[in-house]
């Protein structure tokens, strides 16, 4: 960041009122509504953002209408049904110093209950409640909705709201011809088919009055076939600004889109470009958003002419006060949103309310209290990984004295194997915030390069110990397995070199990363390199912003097999909202995926394997073991047999769930009891 006063806090002039600064909280549906007492601890999670130095906080989406809904949970509800339960949202916001905004989202056809409405009578690729076309009368309806609720929601103390017109939700479906076939004023033309959200706009305007907050949430790129192209997207740009919108907000890509846009692997702010050319066709203050979650590169593109305004919604769940520290020049203190999806995007796809891996208080505020300790302990924790640093960092913060000791030379533990994967780089961020936090006390001793026993940790008569010494790789029992060859994740990551040819026997979390670092193309322009595995092409004139490259490939200069015993889908237990898009990746890079595999032997030749009965060899000069791991639990049952208060957290208290998200879930919980 510049030394200068950061641009993200220069405050924003709309007219009729400031911003305090730049950084909008982006919407973000956190599930917490739907579950009991949810607008409370909603108010509570909203408030801790805006006293943390949101600019502007957009609240996750609600219908304006029960035809909208987008009906996940079963205490789902419009916006009309529960606006009276906002008060207390809006009150907290406002008591924190903060500015909000409600965002007024019709589902259509990607509702999940059983009367979803659409511009045509075309079911989405990924939903399985097929719509029914709308009425004249119905849009009609729904555009009344849209105001109705506006002014609801100005009499319950927003300061506006953010109509969602991006994402392939209603407001998209009539803008692109792939899900509008009408042939009334609503359809057909270009001109028709953009007046639904010029209609919304016009009406919330006509509603609320001049001075308020409209903003329109316009998808700078669909990424779907049949989308808008950029000539429309500028057009609508501008058509929404004459209607009355006096903010913009980028969105990105449709829901149904095959095309990865805020996983790890997506360069950071790759579509700034977009909204930079939105941002030339009006007057009125845009925002950029995907992939921004460091203060130095929401600076970069805000200096850069990119955008007016970031919003980021990931962000604000990993730190609740990005932007005071990122204002007060601490964006070394930031607990940064590695862009792994599973705790927030995840979980809501499970059903449960969103939370963050980096920081398990999130949207838990209520839950997990975080008080200074009545009576302080004298606390080591073995294991500096993920795990042991959020439990160390906690018991200090609570007030216990803690000594932190780890094996290696340096904290991180697997995160340090993680940074190296492509696309993980930001795990490195989460590393360095530990250490800055760490530093920050002087109630912690780090002891690294120690290996700790168990007579030591008795003779120094700690009051608890939590171990956190995580797991040791499982090397499998195959006939050749100490082949010069054959190497551990943990070497190859570590630095080790690979062949032109290689195995990698086990295909969960560390094995797909494994085949993504040994293939991933190594240029220097990330953006171009992922536009081009994708598809994307930004033309003017192409509809959607893609081409299809369904069957290119990206040169890898190596061969590579990743091998599972299980038959059938690779991947099962990767992220729901990642997944897809790391076996689509892997295809695209030649890896072959070979499943049912019995593993034979290992040998000069490489490695001989059956499949369905088959015998295949696979010649490779190198083998990569990523067959799981087991817990590093030895020194447990010693210090309880010593009558010490002793704790397991992460992989060495169950391997098979190590996961960096389970590990620091555990470690604050606990720290947070003792
Ligand atoms: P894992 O997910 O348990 O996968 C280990 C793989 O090794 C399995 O696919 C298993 O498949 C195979 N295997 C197990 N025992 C074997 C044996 N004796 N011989 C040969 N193959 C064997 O473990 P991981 O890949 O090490 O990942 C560890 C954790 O890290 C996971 O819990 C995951 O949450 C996390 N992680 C996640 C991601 C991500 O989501 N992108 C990335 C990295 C890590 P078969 O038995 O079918 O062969
Ligand atoms: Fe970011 Fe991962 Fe936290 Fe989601 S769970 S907010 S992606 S760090």
């Amino acid at each position: 960041m510049s030394d200068a006063y950061p641009r993200c806090f220069e405050p924003l002039d709309l007219g009729f009122r400031s911003l305090a600064n730049r950084l909008i909280m982006g919407s973000m549906h956190t599930g917490l509504e739907e579950i009991e007492d949810g607008y409370r601890k909603l108010a509570v999670f909203y408030a801790a953002r805006a006293a943390g130095g949101a600019g502007l906080i957009v609240t996750g989406g609600l219908s304006p209408n029960r035809d909208g809904m987008l009906g996940l949970g079963p205490m789902e509800h419009s916006f009309p049904d529960c606006y009276h339960e906002h008060r207390q949202i809006t009150q907290a916001v406002h008591a924190a110093g903060g500015v909000i905004a409600l965002q007024l989202l019709h589902a259509g056809r990607y509702a999940r209950h059983d009367h979803p409405v659409a511009p045509s009578a075309i079911q989405s690729p990924i939903n399985r409640h097929a719509p029914r076309s709308m009425t004249k009368d119905e849009i009609a309806g729904t555009i009344e909705d849209f105001a109705a609720s506006a002014v609801l929601a100005r009499e319950v103390g927003y300061d506006g709201v953010e109509i969602m017109g991006s994402e392939g939700y209603l407001v998209s479906q009539f803008l692109c011809e792939r899900t509008n076939q009408r042939d009334d004023e609503y359809g057909g033309s270009w001109e028709h088919r953009k007046r639904l959200a010029v209609d919304i706009v016009q009406a919330v305007r006509k509603a609320v009055g001049s001075d308020w907050i409209i903003m329109f949430r316009l998808s700078v790129i669909d990424l779907i076939e049949g989308g808008m192209t950029a000539q429309q997207t500028m057009d609508l740009a501008r058509s929404v600004e004459a209607a009355g919108a006096n903010l913009l907000d980028s969105g990105i890509g449709w829901h149904e889109s095959r095309v990865p846009t805020i996983m790890g692997g997506v360069p950071h702010g790759a579509f700034a470009h977009y909204t930079r050319r939105v941002k030339q066709a009006v007057s009125i203050p845009v925002a950029a958003c995907n992939r921004i979650n460091r203060p130095d590169i929401a600076e970069s593109l805000l200096v850069n002419g990119d955008a007016d305004l970031i919003s980021m919604a990931r962000p604000w769940l990993a730190d609740a006060d990005f932007g005071s520290k990122a204002e007060a020049g601490r964006a070394d203190e930031i607990n940064t949103c590695i862009a792994c999806n599973q705790a927030c995007l995840d979980f809501i796809f499970s059903g449960r309310a969103a939370s963050c891996l980096v920081n398990p208080l999130a949207a838990r505020e209520t839950e997990i209290p975080l008080s200074t300790t009545a009576s302080p302990q004298r606390i080591a924790v073995v294991g500096a990984g993920p795990g042991g640093l959020a439990c160390a960092v906690t018991l200090a913060e609570r007030g216990h004295e803690v000594e932190l000791f780890e094996t290696a030379e340096r904290i991180g533990g697997q995160f340090n194997l993680a940074r190296v994967i492509p696309g993980k780089s930001d795990y490195a961020e989460t590393i360095r915030y530990f250490e800055r936090r760490l530093l920050s006390f002087d109630n912690v001793t780090i002891h690294c390069g120690t290996q700790v026993g168990a007579t030591e940790l008795i003779d120094e008569g700690f009051d608890s110990v939590v171990i956190a010494t995580g797991v040791r790789p499982r090397q499998p029992s195959i006939e050749g397995i100490d082949h010069p060859m054959v190497i551990g994740y943990q070497q190859l990551l570590e630095g080790a070199s690979a062949g032109a040819r290689v195995a990698i026997i086990g295909a969960g979390g560390i094995g797909f990363d494994v085949a993504e670092y040994l293939t991933h193309p190594s240029g220097d322009n990330v953006v171009q390199e992922y536009e081009q595995v994708w598809g994307i092409d930004p033309s003017p004139n192409n509809a959607g912003g893609l081409v299809d490259n369904s069957n290119v490939y990206v040169t890898s200069a190596r061969s590579v097999y990743l091998c599972q015993r299980k038959p059938g889908r690779f991947g099962a237990t990767l992220g729901k909202s990642t997944g897809w898009a790391l076996r689509e990746g892997l295809r695209k890079k030649g890896v072959e995926m070979i499943a049912a595999v019995d593993y034979r032997l290992i040998d000069d030749r490489g490695l001989h394997i059956e499949v369905d009965g088959t015998p295949r060899l696979l010649e490779v000069d190198t083998i990569v073991v990523c067959a799981g791991q087991d817990s590093l639990d030895d020194l447990y049952a010693p210090l309880l047999d010593a009558g010490i208060q002793t704790r397991l957290i992460g992989g060495a208290r169950k391997a098979s769930e190590l996961d960096a998200r389970q590990a620091i879930d555990e470690a604050v919980r606990l720290a947070a009891r003792l």
